[in-house]
């Protein structure tokens, strides 16, 4: 087994009573290791693309997408009569289409390792939740000394949304009378609530957790658990009447 798939399984196992619930973590494995082999394979070309888009069409063009999407689909036990539909099923998001499973587990991948090679230059500045490599919307945040960053829960990219204070990503707010920062008092991991645009988020506020990016958005989850102090804290203040939702 590679580095990379052992690195996650350690990382899932150790913050396992983080996250709560159950995870299946022979299924991680095996996507892991899936999705692994197809990065290594495609990372080197995936630099000559000026965007996810394009290298994925040309994937597309040449078969080579096709291609993965049947052996991602033998792998996992699945059937794709055509791999075609099932593609356009991934695009759309449709999960009842045949086939789309892996589908979207072929283009996480290849997401995946246009994102690692986007962040071999350093991470951007962007100071929304809009993933700039693959479009996907995040809600997970992290800290690193003054710095917070968002991850994607698609590709795993990472970019630095704010510096000195988290800011809201997704209309800008920085009034911290309007954002709710909610934890325990071990401030590990919070639900930032804002109350101009109504929005919450995740955010991993112990730097000492480390874990491979694609993992972040996974052990962030742990943060629902202060959702209903929020509602309190609604319900208490009136402050949800300022919600422009
Ligand atoms: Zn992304
Ligand atoms: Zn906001």
């Amino acid at each position: 087994m590679s580095s990379r798939v052992d690195e996650l399984i350690n990382s899932l196992m150790k913050y396992s009573h983080l996250i709560g619930g159950v995870i299946d973590i022979e299924w991680v494995r095996l996507i892991e290791s899936i999705q692994t082999k197809i990065i290594d394979d495609i990372r080197g070309e995936a630099g000559s693309y000026d965007s996810l888009l394009s290298f994925i069409n040309n994937l597309e063009s040449t078969g080579k997408l096709y291609e993965l999407i049947e052996s991602i689909a033998r792998e996992i036990g699945e059937e794709v009569p055509d791999p075609k539909i099932a593609l356009t099923g991934a695009l759309a998001g449709d999960l009842n289409i045949q086939g789309s499973k892996p589908a979207i587990i072929a283009l996480q991948a290849i997401a995946r390792a246009y994102a690692e090679i986007k962040l071999s230059s350093g991470p951007v500045i962007e100071p929304s939740a809009i993933c700039p490599i693959c479009g996907a919307k995040s809600e997970t945040m992290y800290k690193r000394g003054n710095n917070y960053y968002m991850v994607c829960h698609f590709c795993s990219y990472t970019w630095l949304q704010s510096e000195n204070k988290p800011t809201c990503p997704y209309c800008g707010n920085q009034s911290e009378i309007t954002l709710g920062i909610v934890s325990d008092k071990t401030m590990r991991i919070a639900l930032i609530k804002c109350w101009e645009c109504g929005s919450t988020w995740r955010i991993i506020l112990d730097e000492s957790i480390k874990a491979p990016l694609i993992l972040l958005p996974l052990i962030a989850m742990a943060a629902e658990k202060f959702r209903n102090v929020i509602r309190e804290i609604e319900k208490e203040s009136g402050y949800s009447h300022y919600s422009l939702e």
